[in-house]
């Protein structure tokens, strides 16, 4: 299936960057002989799986999407790739994404761009469009993807896939090459609620390898989406966030936002209007914080420790500094190189009041948002993205129009707190999915799976 619909990289999806054929074969006869001998199975036992590329795996290349990484194998797997393999998922492969997770559309991918199975003209959401679409075209039932400013929730949303962020810290980030280590969070992506519950039931909880994983159990969250399917929520308030709507949203985007929202209401719950004032500089903070973190994890990429090493060209003993030089300018993309020189320049000396001081100060500002509206309803709903799947290079030379797309799900993001994004439907206009975000306090990711459940 996979071979057939993933085609290669300029025809077909190209959801995955590396399959593992035979490794998967081989984890689902276990999984069968382990069914047949009546041994104790999990809940997703033998439910073959597609990991983003940016979790490292065990003879399997892990490459961020990027040159600088082409052709590594790690010598250990993240945590949750363990806890995949110790519940008996078999792993499909490694999917592709924007290179280092940055970008909105899967087109920073050194390995060529993954394409919507909706229309392969479009793009389908980054920087984890892989695990998307590899979901949304039935390549893998399910997937994990990270989020470090929207990258599992947009693609979500314009691939028609559930996908979830969940709370800062409830899912180890060990083993996830880091983008922006107080952003990133690994998460589900798959067909339906109960999916996602499952699956990250089986990959969250405490890990001691991750210093700012939490010590708190993962909760109930798959009997959560059960008791949300029965469609009872009564009691429970909605808040409508004022800020992320209007302008800038497509009205397709707008209309199937609304009609997700009356069956919320038709449920029993009541909706009120919250206004986040801060949200409207989430985007600028975020685009200081992120390139600031980025541009520190990405000096380890040095030519001397991991993957490519490129020697200057017509110098005859080229000093260390001359080779870096050299791999890093042959490695990196673009969109890196432009997030390395703005997180370098912001974090330089002299400058941290003017930005990152100021961003963190946005922040907080934000987070005490969510905690004003929190105190008055249980769940913020906006929608995920502004607009529908956009064509492919519609966007490309245009870093701003690339970012607003993440305008909706980057305050999660900058609080910590956990969100998903459910299918809604597909816009009038042009045919294409539209995701209903939904957003809850830290530690409270079963609401998202209730109200989830209910929303699909
Ligand atoms: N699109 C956002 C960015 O480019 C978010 C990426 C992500 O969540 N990894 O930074």
């Amino acid at each position: 299936r996979i071979a057939s619909v993933d085609g290669d990289a300029d025809a077909g999806v190209h959801a995955f960057l590396h399959v593992d054929a035979e490794g998967a074969l081989a984890e689902a006869a276990a999984s069968d002989a382990r069914r047949a001998a009546g041994a104790p199975l999990s809940a997703l036992d033998g439910v073959p799986i597609a990991v983003k590329d940016v979790l490292t795996t065990i003879g399997q290349p892990t490459t961020c999407g990027s040159k600088i990484l082409e052709g590594w194998i790690p010598p250990y797997d993240a945590t949750v790739v363990q806890r995949l393999k110790a519940a008996g998922l078999p792993i499909l492969g490694k999917t592709n994404m924007d290179e280092f997770a940055m970008g909105s559309s899967t087109e920073h991918s050194a390995y060529g761009p993954t394409r919507n199975p909706w229309n392969l003209d479009k793009i389908p959401g980054g920087s984890g469009g892989g695990s998307a679409a590899a979901v949304a075209a039935f390549e893998a039932p399910l997937a994990l993807g990270t989020d470090t400013g929207g990258s599992i929730r947009q693609p979500g949303a314009v691939t028609g896939t559930v996908g979830v962020k969940p709370t800062y810290g409830s899912i180890s980030r060990y083993g996830l090459v880091a983008m922006a280590n107080s952003l990133d969070q690994v998460g589900p992506v798959t067909r339906t609620v109960l999916d996602a519950a499952l699956l990250h039931e089986i990959v969250g909880g405490h890990d001691p390898l991750d210093s700012t994983s939490i010590e708190a159990p993962v909760g109930e969250l798959a009997e959560a989406a059960r008791q949300g399917a029965l469609g009872d929520m009564t009691g429970l308030r909605v808040g409508v966030i004022k800020e992320l709507s209007g302008e800038g949203y497509q009205a397709g985007v707008e209309a199937k936002f609304r009609e997700a929202l009356d069956l919320l209401v038709a449920a029993g719950a009541e909706v009120v209007e919250v206004s986040c004032p801060n949200f409207e500089h989430a985007l600028a903070a975020y685009y200081v914080i992120m390139p600031c973190e980025a541009s520190s994890n990405l000096a380890k990429f040095d030519a001397m420790r991991y993957g490519l090493r490129v020697l200057p060209e017509g110098v005859a003993a080229p000093s260390a500094e001359e080779v870096m030089r050299a791999s890093r300018d042959a490695g990196f993309g673009d969109e890196v190189k432009r997030r390395i020189i703005l997180g370098t320049y912001a974090l330089s000396s002299g400058y941290y009041d003017a930005y990152y001081g100021q961003a963190q100060k946005v922040r907080t500002l934000i987070q005490r948002d969510f905690d004003a509206a929190f105190a008055d309803v249980d769940v913020l709903v906006s929608p995920t993205s502004p607009v529908t799947a956009f064509a492919l290079g519609e966007k490309l030379d245009d870093p701003i129009a690339m970012y607003l797309n993440d305008l909706a799900t980057i305050p999660a993001n900058l609080a910590g707190v956990p969100g998903i994004s459910v299918p809604a439907g597909v816009a009038d206009e042009d045919g294409l999915p539209v995701g209903f975000q939904i957003l809850a306090p830290a530690m409270a990711d079963d609401r998202l799976y209730r109200v989830g459940a209910a929303v699909e």
